[in-house]
């Protein structure tokens, strides 16, 4: 899949294949390298600036830090890829309501980012969607065999999915496809930025660990809990366990709506690893000893984590504008 040779773009050919892909987040811009087989050349991170000027800016010096560091000249890009975390259209080339990046007009992103790299053509994806290629792509090279049914679940600040589904990004009618970080899992529970009460985001997501585990160092909140439950602290279970039954709701919610293939696990939360892994795989299997429905989907042989350190949100932004097959051509605007 990553190895297709995406149709030439408009404009001079870019006979390299070449292409950086970005992955823009409140608080920094990762940035990729890739040759023309999906190779990670280099990588960077830039601060985000907040605001559109200020957004336009980290990506613009994104990109350049990191041809810099590959030393390939921007002439030589076939293009640039962005995922960011708003409500996007890659035909128009615009993003809205991205509220964490201080942007909540609709702005014309593409334009702008091109007109400050002098050119080079841009293409925008939402953040969850360049994801879920991305760990379509890590999983091709990690497991030597092309997944292109997939979900990628999201622990970081909030809870969300991108839904790669038999090679086709599953959008929505009104973008709205994967947002389970607002599925009511407790009636009547914690209030949620959304208007409601009790959505999942506010027990399986990064934010919804530091708020019931503050951690008393510079550690991580999810490092924290999880070293205190293995300890044995007896609050520290009862959370950590709380927090993995409300993880696996939300990968239940996934397998039984749209059955994908894999469940790929990323985020800040997935840096925990396979202590994560474990705790998760444990509940699936109780779970599935409870009920024989739930044992004939296997949901414990579906779940991967992102491998450690590796972008999948900038990988598959570089491959939303390199590889049309992945997503649909009419959609990309490619
Ligand atoms: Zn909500």
């Amino acid at each position: 899949m990553v190895t297709t040779t995406a149709a030439a773009p408009e404009g001079p050919a870019r006979p390299d294949g070449w292409s950086v892909g970005l992955d823009v987040g409140g608080t920094k811009v990762q940035a990729v390298l890739l040759d023309a087989d999906g190779g990670v050349h280099e990588r960077r991170r830039v601060p985000t600036r907040r605001g559109l000027v200020g957004v336009v800016d980290s990506s613009a010096e994104a990109v350049e830090a990191v041809l810099h560091a590959g030393g390939v000249p921007a002439a030589r890009l076939r293009g640039v890829g962005v995922g960011l975390p708003g409500v996007v259209d890659p035909r128009a080339g615009t993003v809205e309501n991205a509220v964490n990046l201080g942007i909540t007009g609709r702005e014309p992103f593409a334009a702008l980012l091109s007109h400050r790299l002098a050119g080079v053509q841009v293409q925008l994806e939402n953040d969850l969607n360049a994801a879920v290629q991305g760990a379509a792509h890590v999983l091709d090279v990690v497991e030597g065999q092309p997944v292109d049914d997939l979900a990628f679940l999201a622990l970081g600040t909030g809870l969300a999915a991108g839904l790669l589904l038999h090679g086709d990004l599953r959008r929505g009618a009104r973008r709205a496809a994967g947002e389970i970080g607002h599925l009511i899992y407790r009636p009547d529970g914690l209030p949620c930025p959304c208007g409601q009460r009790g959505c999942l985001e506010q027990y399986a997501s990064g934010s919804a660990l530091d708020a019931a585990w503050p951690s008393p160092d510079d550690r991580p909140a999810p490092a924290a809990l999880f070293e205190a439950a293995a300890a044995g602290d007896e609050r520290a279970v009862e959370v950590r366990d709380a927090f993995v039954r409300a993880v696996v709701a939300a990968i239940r919610v996934l397998v039984l709506s749209c059955d994908p293939e894999r469940i790929v696990i990323g985020g800040g939360v997935s840096e925990l690893g396979g202590q994560l892994l474990a705790c998760l795989v444990a509940e699936l299997d109780r779970q599935a000893a409870a009920s024989p429905f739930l044992a004939t989907t296997a949901m414990p042989d579906r779940i991967r984590l992102v491998p450690p350190g590796l972008p999948v949100g900038a990988v598959g932004a570089a491959l939303v504008f390199r590889a049309p097959t992945v997503g649909r051509p009419d959609e990309v605007g490619v």
